[in-house]
């Protein structure tokens, strides 16, 4: 099979804008990549589950990447596409390794998700890929960072959201509080990565997550 994710060059820093704190965007894909990668998985090549299988306690529409080629290359990009970028746009995140990644797409639309309610993610970084987006709504809105004493605390000053393009990629820490504004008509589809430091717990409890959250901090 041949590779469904095509990065030969690492990520540059200055390609990444920020869009909230801790939280990061940029397109490194064109839209016929995104094409290739989604035909791959309506052919059941990158994903060998099912459709509709419940990707994880968010979602009820989606797939599990258990695909072992595309596994692979998602669980390496920290140490080569993103491996400059993560340290430098995240440095309050402790060394050591990602050991740990849960790759999952999420449907959005008429006959699937309609909007997801705020959360963190069980991650310390999330890697949120845009394949396909011709939705009315959907758009994807930050509402602050915050450790999981606070998680529940007032949403930033200023909430931020972002209209996917085919192709966006999003960086973000776990712990940045996010939700899904309704679709109104359409569909979006996303290849999402959790990535988990193999040394740390990801209830974002950790001190250097407090470092980061706006009420610890404030
Ligand atoms: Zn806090």
């Amino acid at each position: 099979m041949k590779p469904v994710l095509d990065m030969p060059n690492p990520s540059r820093l200055e390609d990444w804008r920020c869009l909230a704190p801790g939280a990061f965007a940029a397109r490194p894909f064109s839209s016929a990549q995104c094409q290739d990668l989604l035909a791959q998985i309506v052919a059941g090549k990158a994903f060998s589950s099912v459709p509709r299988e419940q990707p994880n306690s968010m979602h009820n529409y989606g797939m599990v990447v258990n695909n072992p080629e595309l596994s692979a290359q998602l669980a390496c990009l920290p140490d080569t596409w993103l491996a400059t970028v993560i340290p430098t746009l995240f440095p309050h995140l402790p060394g050591g390794r990602f050991g740990d990644q849960h790759a999952f797409m999420v449907f959005y639309g008429e006959d699937a998700e309609r909007e997801l309610a705020l959360h963190v993610d069980a991650s310390h970084i999330t890697l949120n890929i845009c394949l396909e987006n011709d939705a009315q709504g959907g758009e994807i809105n930050f509402t602050g960072a915050r450790c999981a004493r606070h998680v529940n605390e007032p949403p930033d000053r200023i909430t931020v959201s972002h209209r996917f393009e085919p192709g966006d990629v999003l960086l973000h820490v776990g712990n940045q509080r996010h939700h899904v504004s309704p679709l109104r008509g359409g569909r979006r589809r996303n290849l999402l990565v959790w990535y988990r430091l193999e040394t740390e717990v990801f209830d974002h409890s950790n001190s250097w997550v407090q470092s980061i959250c706006a009420t610890c901090s404030a």
